[in-house]
């Protein structure tokens, strides 16, 4: 936790659970990224937090967004950012909704099927259009693969249909999945495009757009990550060598990487208990959990460092599971949490790294939880 967030809580003493964000950290992390790929413009994924203070900081700080939603794409027109400078980037949208995109000056869309093309032509004509392509989502822990993308050989067949629908194929876009710690990934999906490039210009299409996608990760603490600089000049190197001299534009959406680090949870422990029935364990509960914003604790794929305020001495493995009368709601238990053997109710549990993928992901009240409360400072 940065002095600035430890100050907040020791002026303020917020009533937990509760998320606050130092927009400084933002700022910093959005500049570091910039500094380390200046081939690339950000978008950031406005997914991975959408708080308009957020969107207004990173907005000041020179971002541009990608968006999968009308309110995601509000939330940016009333942060002052212009329609140029967002992109819908969600590949299944409803017609009403590209219709009104494009009359509030939206003119970048994300296309990975011949029905959402259609759409796109019937609803945006004249439209810019990037297409999505699948490519392996090997080592990222919260993986998107599957759900998205086209083949790589199906995507020209795409933009050639766009094209004679009346559309403006732009480039190609891909995503590794979220929490990827292998800047090969990247490169592979950069091999793709560039191969495509050179098939649409066969095709009679001029594409000049790399949406490289987002993915870069945190550094959550319980695994060796690659450092961004090394993973950005890798993915870096990998344009120069692929596309040369003819370097396309290159679009990157981070989220998790611009927002992540700049949050902490706060809560409270309600409840320890041991547990003797099947495996005896001790159980710890927090005011926080899977529907109060921890939806990635799902499977385990995050695993947060937790920290006890004062309390020092001897570890005890414990599950951490959260507050609700939902058995779903465990939040770790095949890796149990070395947490302190006096650990009690009421006291203070920090979360490290938790501003992105929490707020919006708690429930709107389930159990009569409230959603997670959050400052931004
Ligand atoms: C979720 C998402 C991102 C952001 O991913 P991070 O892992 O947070 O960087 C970027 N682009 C698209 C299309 C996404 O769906």
């Amino acid at each position: 936790m940065n002095a600035k967030i430890e100050q907040f809580f020791a002026r303020e003493n917020p009533p937990t659970p509760c998320l606050v964000v130092d927009l400084d950290q933002v700022a910093g992390n959005y500049a570091q990224m910039k500094t380390m790929a200046t081939w690339a413009d950000i978008f950031y994924a406005v997914k991975a937090n959408p708080a308009p203070q957020l969107i207004g900081c990173l907005a000041a700080a020179g971002s541009s967004f990608d968006a999968a939603s009308p309110a995601e794409i509000e939330a940016c027109l009333a942060a002052g950012v212009d329609p140029t400078r967002i992109s819908f980037g969600n590949t299944v949208k409803k017609a009403k909704d590209i219709m009104w995109a494009a009359a509030r000056g939206i003119e970048l869309f994300a296309v990975d099927s011949e029905g959402e093309v259609d759409k796109l032509a019937a609803n945006a004509p004249g439209a810019r259009v990037f297409c999505r392509i699948a490519v392996a989502n090997d080592g990222a822990r919260w993986p998107l693969s599957r759900k998205f993308g086209c083949g790589p050989d199906e995507a020209i067949p795409l933009l050639e249909r766009a094209k004679h629908a009346g559309l403006r194929p732009a480039g190609l876009s891909f995503h590794v999945g979220s929490q990827q710690t292998e800047a090969q990934r990247w490169c592979e999906g950069v091999n793709w495009c560039a191969a495509l490039f050179d098939r649409a210009r066969r095709a009679g299409i001029e594409l000049d757009l790399v949406n490289i996608g987002g993915g870069f990760p945190v550094h959550y603490g319980d695994e060796q990550i690659p450092g961004m600089a090394s993973m950005l000049e890798t993915i870096g190197r990998a344009m120069l060598e692929m596309f040369g001299d003819a370097q396309p534009r290159v679009l990157m959406e981070p989220g998790r990487a611009i927002v992540g680090s700049a949050g902490v949870i706060r809560s409270e422990v309600v409840l320890v208990a041991d547990r003797t029935y099947g495996l005896a364990q001790r159980w710890v509960y927090l005011d926080v959990g899977r529907y109060g914003g921890l939806a990635e604790t799902e499977g385990e794929a995050i695993r947060y460092r937790l920290e006890v305020a004062g309390r020092k001495g001897p570890m005890k493995p414990s599950v951490v599971a959260g507050p609700t009368c939902d058995s779903h709601d465990v939040l770790y238990e095949n890796i149990l949490y070395d947490l302190p053997a006096d650990i009690a109710p009421g006291d203070i549990v920090t979360l490290s790294d938790t501003g992105a993928y929490t707020t919006t992901y708690a429930s709107v009240g389930f159990n009569g939880f409230a959603p997670l409360e959050e400052y931004y400072i």
